[in-house]
């Protein structure tokens, strides 16, 4: 099939959305829990400068995203990623998405990271786990705290070890989008060589009884969590073994080992390509080579031993004319109606905005917008979240943005505490939050 003749589902399964400007494409490109060799990282700086206006979108799933992408140009483009080794498959639209680790900074992240490439690689491109009824999210974490396992289909969070197997935790059914619903404990303890059988089970309960567009929660509200796991249970492939492969280790980030890891905060997860390609000359001299997209959409470096964070910085501040030294607030935003088909609001001007009326309190938190209701960078999840919710229309015609409200005050998701505020409402409401 031509690019041209393609419909936009099969785009998607290829990890490519329509723009909300016409005639524009962007494409995001899986990385299991986040991580990326610099030759990739330059690779995708490569494209966005040759196919698109040289801007890289990091998400707060650890992907990257490419905007500003022609229809024409998408097949050299899936060429180019696939030279550098990064897949797209199955990115968007009803598949098993990129695998996120929002742990990327613990003792056992290379546990993890392992766990997430095995699952990547099972689970992308095969056509038994296409074409499901919406995405299928999956995370791993090291642990409960942050509550990122609760906004899964399936959240994996590390149980132990003993003899080099590992144990996990396994948590369904989870969401954000209009109707939050967070995650239920389906399993404890579960060894690593039940984990792809037992997502395989869940798949295809979800296949079989979700109408399209649900995700996988819709089935715990109908069904209820007790009938939901039954019907998991009953499926062959849950009480089935993948015997772990022997042989090297799989991770390509090793464990911390004394070494520094330095975080390098970008604001709203946009850099130039060039910025990106600075980043990844740097990881390849400071950093064994390897990069990781955070949950925060932030980038992160394992420095090499010795290496000293601070000259790193330098360096880095230097050739890219960012300030990761300066305190800026820890906050995630989405493309929202600046790029993105769904956008109701401009979430990169509203978050400067916001960033400029923070006092000191407000600064110390994270912070999350979005630029609708689909929640992408997880507002429930943040300190204090924002959601746009709807348009207005005003008596002079204009459409002007509604915002939610949410804050988070234990380990559950966020919950609303304030609901169509205009702007100025929601700035005076930031304001006053200190
Ligand atoms: S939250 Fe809405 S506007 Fe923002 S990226 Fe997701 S779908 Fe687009």
């Amino acid at each position: 099939m031509s690019t041209t003749t393609a419909n936009n589902n099969e785009y998607r399964l290829d990890g490519i959305y329509k723009q909300r400007q016409e005639g524009f494409y962007m494409q995001r490109v899986k990385l299991p829990a986040g991580v990326i060799s610099a030759g990739q990282a330059r690779a995708v700086a490569t494209v966005s400068t040759r196919y698109g206006h040289g801007s890289i979108h990091l998400t707060s799933r650890g992907n990257i995203e490419i905007h500003w992408l022609k229809e024409e140009n998408l097949s050299d483009i899936k060429r180019d990623l696939a030279k550098a080794g990064l897949s797209s498959r199955g990115a968007c639209g009803g598949a098993v998405r990129g695998i996120t680790c929002g742990s990327q900074d613990a003792l056992r992240f290379p546990v993890l990271e392992s766990t997430a490439r095995r699952l990547h690689r099972h689970f992308t491109g095969n056509p038994r786990f296409e074409h499901l009824p919406k995405k299928f999210k999956v995370g791993i974490e090291a642990s409960v705290a942050g509550g990122r396992h609760l906004i899964q289909d399936v959240g994996l969070v590390l149980a132990g070890s003993e003899d080099g197997r590992h144990f996990y935790d396994i948590w369904i059914a989870g969401g954000l989008g209009r109707e939050p619903r967070p995650a239920f404990l389906f399993k404890q303890r579960m060894p690593e060589e039940r984990i792809i059988p037992i997502i395989e089970a869940i798949l295809k309960v979800y296949a079989t009884h979700a109408p399209s567009p649900k995700r996988l929660k819709f089935l715990a509200g109908e069904f209820g969590e007790t009938k939901l796991s039954s019907l998991i249970e009953e499926e062959a492939a849950y009480h089935e073994e993948i015997p772990m492969t022997s042989g090297l280790p799989e991770e390509l980030v090793s464990s911390p080992d004394g070494r520094q890891r330095l975080e390098l905060q970008v604001f709203a997860g946009a850099l130039t390509a060039g910025q990106f390609e600075q980043i990844a000359d740097a990881a390849e001299t400071y950093a064994d080579g390897m990069l990781m997209v955070t949950a925060n959409q932030d980038i992160a470096l394992l420095l090499s031993h010795g290496v000293d964070g601070a000259t790193v910085t330098d360096a880095l501040q230097r050739s890219t004319g960012l300030n990761f030294a300066a305190s800026v607030p820890t906050i995630r935003v989405c493309p929202g109606s600046h790029e993105c088909l769904m956008g109701l609001a401009p979430s990169r001007d509203v978050g400067r905005e916001l960033t400029g009326l923070m006092g000191e309190q407000g600064r110390n938190r994270i912070w999350a917008i979005s630029g609708c209701p689909n929640s992408c960078t997880q507002p429930q999840l943040a300190d204090i979240g924002i959601v746009c919710s709807a348009l207005h229309k005003e008596e002079d015609g204009r459409r002007t943005p509604r915002f939610d409200l949410y804050q988070r005050t234990d380990a559950g998701l966020g919950t609303r505490s304030a609901h169509d505020l205009t702007a100025d409402e929601l700035f005076t409401q930031v304001r006053d939050l200190g």
